[in-house]
């Protein structure tokens, strides 16, 4: 049987960029042991945006050392990234987006959809990497809402949509690094369900993972290991090592 080790209050909501009103559920820097192999998990409840023809979200920026997982109920959000990578996802639809020896990337709210205006729902995960993938070539995955299995619970309880890993024998889309699951699940009010969780897995929510038992140092954008590697990761980006964004027009041609 799994423990509950504690039950949190989230902080106040802030802003990432202009476009997304966020809570942060849990991060790193007060439960990075508990919560290893994720990192952070951002909830953007359900907010209104007026139709406009500027753009809102957040512009380019650096991650080093980890995958942010980004899950859109409402709206639609525009990634592009310094791989060559993007795209627009909308509800259902998952990017998961390899940060590990650098990216730069952008995160909006799609052209079409601050034309319109409406509701933005979303969340966003971070998942850390050990130590010897930290360094590897950043990447991008686009996880289509039809690409991700729908498992019904059993007694009417619900559904399952397997993004990451295992359940019931139904394998979510996802390539990971180290062995974790991420189950987003509905639940039906007034039902039971059981859920069978890897042995060892760190729980929250339904995202569970193998430990990554090694020190977490990060600042802002980066998380590595040590001081010195979040010192280097500066050095790196302020040298243009993380590489440049390619202009918009290319990428849209691709
Ligand atoms: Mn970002």
């Amino acid at each position: 049987m799994k423990k509950i080790l504690g039950v949190y209050d989230s902080p106040q909501a802030h802003w990432v960029g202009n476009g997304f009103l966020v809570n942060s559920l849990f991060s790193y820097n007060e439960l990075g042991a508990e919560m290893s192999p994720f990192l952070l998990l951002d909830h953007a409840a359900p907010t209104k945006f007026r139709e406009t023809t500027g753009r809102r979200g957040v512009g380019q920026h650096p991650h080093r050392g980890f995958e942010t997982v980004t899950i859109v109920y409402q709206g639609e959000v525009e990634h592009r990234d310094s791989t060559g990578g993007g795209g627009v996802i909308g509800p259902g639809d998952v990017q998961w987006m390899t940060a590990a020896s650098g990216i730069l990337h952008e995160e909006f709210h799609s052209t079409a959809f601050s034309r319109r205006g409406g509701t933005v729902e979303m969340v966003q995960l971070w998942v850390n990497l050990p130590a010897k993938d930290k360094m590897a070539a950043p990447g991008y995955q686009t996880l289509l809402n039809q690409a991700i299995p729908q498992v019904p619970l059993a007694d009417g309880a619900g559904q399952v949509r397997v993004i990451a890993g295992n359940f019931d024998g139904h394998a979510g889309p996802a390539r990971t690094f180290s062995p974790l699951n991420v189950w987003d699940m509905k639940l039906n009010a007034g039902h039971r369900t059981e859920l069978t969780v890897t042995e060892g897995h760190t729980l929250a929510l339904v995202l569970s993972g193998e430990p990554i038992d090694e020190p977490i140092v990060g600042y802002g954008p980066f998380v590595m290991n040590s001081e010195a590697e979040i010192q280097q990761a500066f050095h790196d980006f302020n040298s243009g090592e993380f590489g440049v964004m390619p202009p918009v027009e290319a990428q849209l041609e691709r």
